[in-house]
């Protein structure tokens, strides 16, 4: 690993302080369950590292009756707040299936949002790939199993984080700080593809700080997070989908469909939203969403067996929501 320096923030301001504008030299380190394996792999090589550990971890009622969350809250605490649990388990789901005991005892909400990718290309120093400012995809020709089912590319990535995708179907926004100042977007908005940002995954930039999460009250909406991975397996999951349904008794008013691990972003499905509207709850409802959802898919060489893995998954999200027995 490079040598470093470290800057241990007490509070905001001193973080922001101690980054910096050009993109790598100066890092955010919360748990460091994702930087150190990158720093390790020379994948990262920052010259300063900066602790947010002591950044705001509570989590706190608003007045609107919704939530607002530190990013320095660990995953842990996060899976067992009463409030998170009750109110958005769709968050307290996803929360408590990362990982392992360790990793979530030590992993925080802001670096689960804005850990790295997975590819094992991107994590190996030996692939120059068009993420780290080389030439090509090693994905498009190699072993791409686990890779992108839905966007154009030119990088073909699935987003790592659980979180990203309940904090989307919840309608979250994210509060980021940096030298100018506080501002806020929606999670949605938060995380772009890679035609618009190929070295890094959101619109944060290198000198600025995710510092909050911020749920809506919810409402009459129920949610739910459906994973599916490798049997008994603490790895990321192989396809994900978290649901809001806006309830009327049995009748779904609105609803907001969001897959994980099948793009570089968390995808919206809104085919799937569009199915689900004014229909009552049951497993055919849940079927044709489903189906909606994963229309367009595009697998590559390996990977056409996520196409059948997210409709499963968006299928059982639904139904899990809505109380139904998943079977
Ligand atoms: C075996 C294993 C299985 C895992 N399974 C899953 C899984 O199923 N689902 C899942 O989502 N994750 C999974 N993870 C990833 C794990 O959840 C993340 O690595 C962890 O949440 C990162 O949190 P951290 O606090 O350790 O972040 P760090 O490693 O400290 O930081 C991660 C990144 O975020 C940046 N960062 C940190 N805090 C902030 C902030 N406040 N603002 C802006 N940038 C920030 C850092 O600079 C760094 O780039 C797994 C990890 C392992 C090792
Ligand atoms: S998918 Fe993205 S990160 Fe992976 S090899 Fe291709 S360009 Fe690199």
């Amino acid at each position: 690993m490079k040598a470093f320096a470290y800057v241990n923030a007490a509070n905001e301001k001193e973080a922001i302080a101690a980054l910096g504008p050009e993109r790598g030299r100066m890092l955010p380190l919360a748990g460091g369950m994702d930087l150190l394996a990158l720093m390790k792999d020379y994948v990262a090589q920052p010259e300063r590292l900066v602790n947010v550990k002591n950044l705001d971890r509570t989590v706190a009622k608003t007045p609107d009756g919704g939530l607002r969350i530190g990013a320095a809250v660990t995953l842990a605490a996060l899976a067992q707040h009463a409030d998170v649990r009750r109110l958005y388990p769709a968050l307290a789901e996803a929360a408590a299936e990362v990982g392992t005991p360790q990793i979530r005892n030590v992993g925080t909400l802001g670096g689960n949002l804005n850990q790295r990718p997975r590819c094992w290309y991107f994590r190996n120093e030996e692939f120059p790939c068009l993420k780290k400012g080389g030439a090509r995809c090693f994905a498009v020709d190699g072993e791409n199993q686990f890779h992108a089912i839905f966007g154009d590319g030119p990088c073909h990535i699935v987003h790592p984080s659980s979180l990203a995708v309940p904090a989307i179907a919840l309608g979250a926004r994210f509060r980021i700080v940096g030298p100018a100042g506080e501002r806020e977007v929606t999670a949605a908005d938060y995380y772009v593809m890679p035609d618009r940002n190929l070295y890094g995954e959101t619109v944060l930039a290198p000198n600025e700080l995710l510092t909050h999460v911020i749920l809506p009250a919810p409402g009459t909406a129920k949610s739910a997070t459906y994973e599916v991975r490798f049997k008994q397996s603490h790895d990321w999951p192989l396809a994900m989908a978290s649901v809001a349904l806006v309830m009327n008794g049995q009748t779904i008013t609105s609803a907001r469909v969001v897959m994980g691990a099948v793009a570089p972003v968390p995808w919206r499905a809104e085919g799937a939203e569009a199915a689900l509207a004014g229909k009552r709850i049951s497993e055919a409802t849940a079927t044709a969403a489903a189906d909606a959802a994963v229309k367009g898919a595009k697998p590559m060489t390996q990977n056409g067996y996520k196409v059948q893995i997210a409709h499963t998954a968006v299928k059982r999200a639904i139904l899990k929501a809505g109380g139904i027995a998943v079977v």
